[in-house]
């Protein structure tokens, strides 16, 4: 299938210069949906995954159903202050600012093989923040899937040693 047909590009978003790729065509359209949840399961398959770990807020839209049909646990990265309960945190920087990011303490058991699941691959800031949080709690990230990659970024370069999946580049 050629999801790159169900990005929408936009110009100048949120910011002069950035080039958003908007995937809610994508998840508008439900057999293109379904295919790239799919190809991720399909990735994940024998990679013998115990959960899957997405960052707010678009990996948990891609990252959730993975989990569901691999019949695994979700584990959310979220922006610090939003998760309720004890928390370790690392800061970051992305494509447009910087924050930081949080992961439950209780998240992940030593030993865990983590994928960690995003829409989207740019600086590899993102990524490289919520693979941070995965090893400190002991989690073996056993894989990485974005549906899309701006190559242009070299997110890449930050993910030297793992197993990256993506489904578009740009
Ligand atoms: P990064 O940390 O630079 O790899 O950025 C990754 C995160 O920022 C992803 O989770 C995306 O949701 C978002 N993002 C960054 N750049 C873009 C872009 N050009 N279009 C859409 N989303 C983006």
């Amino acid at each position: 299938m050629d999801y790159k047909e169900h990005i929408a590009i936009v110009e100048n978003w949120p910011k002069e210069g950035i080039q958003f790729k908007d995937i809610t065509p994508l998840m508008d359209n439900g057999p293109a949906f379904k295919s790239a949840v799919d190809d991720i399961v399909e990735y994940a398959k024998d990679k013998e995954i115990d959960i899957v770990v997405g960052p707010e807020a678009r990996g948990f839209i891609v990252g959730c159903p993975v989990s569901y049909a691999l019949e695994i646990g979700f584990a959310p990265v979220r922006k610090e202050g939003k998760l309720p309960r004890e928390t370790i945190k690392v800061d970051y920087g992305l494509e447009y600012g910087s924050d930081i990011l949080t992961i439950h303490k209780d998240a992940i058991k030593p030993g865990q093989r983590v994928m960690i699941v995003d829409d989207l691959l740019a600086t590899g800031g993102t990524i490289e923040a919520t693979i941070n949080l995965v090893e400190q709690l002991g989690g073996v990230v056993a894989g990485c899937a974005f549906l899309i990659e701006l190559t242009y970024l070299d997110g890449r370069s930050k993910l030297d040693g793992y197993d990256v999946l993506t489904l578009m580049q740009y």
